[in-house]
């Protein structure tokens, strides 16, 4: 529910609320306005909501109507930003995650980050575990990717993003990985998602291939209530009748989670579409609507790459797209 508080309420009229509240189990997001307070509050609101109504100070109460609470702009309206060590997700920085498909090899992965930090990303992707259709595809190097791209941290700076499969892999995943990914298969795989609630690190969540915004956020919000707020949505394409492109990259996503929720958008123009000469457009359309910034597969020798070769960029095709990206980043008032 929300609790909306008179103007004239005092902090301790506040306060008595918020004490209410948390005695009985609510978890409470607390918006100060220069007008009003107005706290949001999930948990057990049947009994409680008349109660908290008749309260000094307070204003009105409203449900939530929503499915998902806390992922919501009713309970938190201020953006969620997320700052792992000074690489802000979510504010006007605009963030650049790029990197291969999978960490194929030591000498790959060191070159393609080098590369991509010259470009202008600050957080490089790599799949060690790697969820593929077909069982005889390359499935990753496992725990030696993961030593590989720590050594790719450290070599360059850069932050990484790798994705985590299995509940039983997330403490190893986490020891590696400034960012855990779950990917657009595991988007429901809700044993994992309750899991990486209890983890410290921040979560990117792609949606599913057929998830309904609605079921995206109510995934988000498994991780939210289960103690992990530091989630990061990132649309990456979905299934429809379409064939020439291997996803249909749905960038209404952006403005529609934006409107829904408070966390930061990511956009993977490489999965959403399957083809590396599309990556450049839709990445622009992607930041001109307001992302919050992009997943992008680079490899120096895409012909050559153990997957996704065709929708990798190389290096030169990746600088060529930071380059524009700055011009459409000026004009919606972002950095790049
Ligand atoms: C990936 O990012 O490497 C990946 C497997 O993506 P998705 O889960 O979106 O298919
Ligand atoms: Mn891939």
């Amino acid at each position: 529910m929300i609790v909306v508080m008179r103007s004239s309420a005092g902090q301790k009229e506040i306060d008595g609320v918020v004490n209410r509240l948390e005695r009985e189990g609510f978890k409470i997001h607390l918006s100060k306005g220069v007008e009003t307070t107005i706290i949001g509050a999930v948990g057990d609101e049947t009994r409680l909501s008349t109660a908290v109504a008749v309260m000094p100070g307070v204003e009105k109460v409203l449900p939530i109507l929503k499915p998902y609470k806390q992922a919501s702009r009713e309970f938190k309206n201020e953006d969620t930003i997320i700052d792992i060590n000074g690489v802000i997700i979510g504010g006007r920085e605009l963030q650049i995650m790029a990197g291969p498909c999978a960490v194929e090899s030591r000498d790959q992965i060191l070159e393609i980050a080098c590369r991509v930090k010259e470009g202008g990303a600050k957080i490089l992707r790599a799949g060690a575990f790697k969820p593929r259709t077909s069982p005889y595809s390359f499935q990753g190097l496992g725990e030696e990717g993961l030593k590989l791209l720590a050594e790719a941290r450290e070599k360059t700076g850069l932050l990484v993003i790798t994705e985590v499969m299995d509940g039983e892999s997330v403490e190893l995943v986490a020891e590696y990985a400034d960012i855990l990914q779950i990917g657009a298969r595991n988007m429901q795989n809700f044993p994992l998602l309750k899991t990486i609630a209890k983890c410290e690190k921040p979560v990117l969540l792609k949606r599913g291939p057929a998830a309904t915004f609605e079921e995206w956020i109510m995934a988000a919000e498994y991780i939210i209530n289960g103690g992990n707020n530091q989630v990061i949505l990132c649309e990456r394409g979905i299934r429809t009748f379409e064939t020439y492109t291997r996803n249909t990259l749905d960038l209404s996503a952006v403005p529609v989670i934006k409107m829904l929720t408070h966390l930061p958008v990511i956009i993977d123009p490489s999965h959403g579409t399957g083809r590396w000469e599309l990556v450049e457009a839709m990445s622009l359309g992607a930041i001109a609507c307001g992302a919050d910034g992009l997943m992008v597969e680079v490899h120096c020798n895409p012909s050559e790459a153990m997957s996704d070769g065709p929708q990798s960029l190389t290096p030169e095709n990746f600088n060529h797209l930071i380059t524009k990206l700055r011009g459409i980043a000026a004009v919606v008032d972002r950095n790049l």
